[in-house]
């Protein structure tokens, strides 16, 4: 069989005040079908590299064309996102014909023109396959499943974890599917449930661990090939943003629809419980500075995993009011703080204006006298799975008793190396708080003897009943309205 991979991926805020363009994408990649050697420390490459090798294994030729991802951020400008697309298209028409087409997409990418490029570049690829071939997506739980992607598409499987951990596991998941599909050994039919919510929805802590066990256990039920939760991605406002879940049965669309709408229920009748009720920053100072062990903190407002700018200052400002020492707090995006202390050199000690740039989701900026500890040029860290994460050029400063990362390529804090990377010690540390919502948990839980997530002011707010919706079809949604199905 022929086999046609690509990948395009960014997770959009459509509320960030600054648009994704090319220099987005270009942090790593694009990678033009070089992502499994010159991209493979990159989530895209091993990706690529998982089905590039299940193809090898079975024999089939492996045709690896475009794989680009960016930095959640604003809309991806139009001509921008059709460059891309059209990249991919044409390399899918000119080097026809495939059985099957294997796309890794986030899901909630939305450009100046199109609410949902995912929709549009699968129909886009249908058009030019034809009925007959395979299409298979991969997408990131916080996407928007739309009826245009279920239409296009004969087999979408999600990431079921949050910390995405398990990517190359669904990515091989999705390869079998397709595979057997193609060769006539199954035939995949989806059906969507609607759970009407919108939420936020970490797999590590309970009621959602056990949810994700449901999951699985429906798919070792006969003729269910795939069970996916779609969480959706709040700060997305699309016609179609939402939390649904996913199901995919061997011919049989009633149990499809059966399963999807057993799991539905049982998300949502644990609506209550799931919703993120987390304390405030002095709330989580005082029970950090009470915890006789290693406290990890997580600033959740400023992650620019969800498109947050990663430069509010707002909880390093009162860990330095409230005196906190042997801490440390990473990554705030500042490449002009970086910039002044590469040129300052290490050693030096100065006043600095740091963060509260970007815009009013910044916050305000912090002036202190730091002293750097240390630089170092095209830092990185650990990311989700084998791949890793660039920073850019980094410092480490030390501002009274807590040690600072401030990087210049934006991302979330992922890992430990985050800080070690740059020569600080995390040992003797009581308190490390970082910029992440949810995925620092799979690296630091490890040297973690409580991890706290704080509701810190910032660009991805948790109150989801406020979130000013323009676009989003179904206003009446969990948790504005309480009960949107009438379970009771
Ligand atoms: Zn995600």
């Amino acid at each position: 069989m022929r086999v046609f991979a690509a990948g395009l991926i960014t997770e959009t805020n459509t509320f960030a005040p600054w648009p994704t363009g090319r220099r987005g994408f270009s942090e790593v990649g694009p990678f033009r079908g070089d992502a499994t050697t010159r991209g493979r420390d990159d989530e895209t490459g091993v990706l690529a590299g998982v089905w590039k090798e299940l193809a090898a294994r079975d024999g089939h030729a492996f045709v690896e064309s475009f794989f680009a991802h960016a930095q959640p951020s604003g809309p991806t400008l139009q001509r921008v996102y059709e460059e891309y697309r059209e990249e991919i298209l044409a390399e899918l028409r000119a080097r026809q014909p495939f059985d099957v087409a294997l796309f890794f997409l986030h899901g909630a990418m939305v450009s100046t023109g199109c609410d949902d490029c995912e929709g549009d570049i699968l129909g886009r690829a249908r058009a030019i396959l034809g009925p007959g071939a395979k299409i298979g997506v991969l997408l990131d739980p916080h996407c928007h499943l739309t009826p245009a992607m279920i239409e296009a598409a004969d087999v979408i499987v999600l990431i079921k974890e949050y910390p995405h951990v398990d990517y190359p596991e669904r990515g091989r998941e999705l390869y079998e599917i397709c595979m057997r599909a193609a060769a006539g050994q199954c035939h995949p039919v989806m059906h969507l449930f609607d759970c009407r919510m919108v939420g936020f929805y970490p797999t590590t802590t309970e009621p959602m661990a056990g949810l994700v066990s449901r999951m699985k256990e429906a798919e070792r039920r006969p003729g269910v090939l795939s069970v996916s939760f779609g969480h959706g991605f709040p700060w997305g406002d699309t016609p179609e943003t939402g939390s649904k879940v996913l199901a995919i049965a061997d011919g049989d669309r009633r149990l499809a629809e059966s399963v999807a709408t057993e799991i539905g229920h049982a998300i949502y009748d644990r609506r209550e419980t799931l919703l993120p009720r987390y304390p405030g920053i002095a709330a989580a100072l005082d029970r950090a500075g009470r915890h006789p062990g290693v406290v990890v903190l997580a600033d959740t407002a400023d992650n620019s995993g969800g498109g947050a700018p990663s430069d509010n200052v707002s909880l390093l400002r009162a860990m330095l009011q409230a005196g906190v020492a042997n801490a440390a707090y990473g990554s705030i995006w500042d490449p002009v703080t970086v910039q002044t202390c590469a040129e300052a050199g290490v050693g030096a000690t100065l006043p600095l204006r740091i963060g509260g740039k970007c815009g009013p989701a910044s916050g305000d900026p912090l002036d202190v006298v730091a002293t750097v500890k240390a630089f170092v040029s095209d830092h990185t860290q650990q990311d989700l799975g084998p791949s890793r994460c660039p920073m850019g050029d980094s410092v480490w400063l030390r501002i009274s008793g807590i040690d600072v990362v401030v990087m210049s390529v934006r991302t979330q804090t992922f890992s430990p190396d985050a800080f070690t990377g740059l020569g600080i010690d995390l040992a003797p540390k009581r308190i490390i708080a970082v910029k992440s919502s949810w995925h620092f948990q799979a690296n630091f839980a490890p040297i973690a003897d409580e991890l706290i997530a704080v509701a810190t002011p910032g660009a991805l707010q948790m109150n989801f009943a406020a979130i000013d919706y323009r676009k989003k079809r179904d206003q009446e949604f969990f948790p504005r309205v309480p009960d949107p199905l009438g379970r009771g």
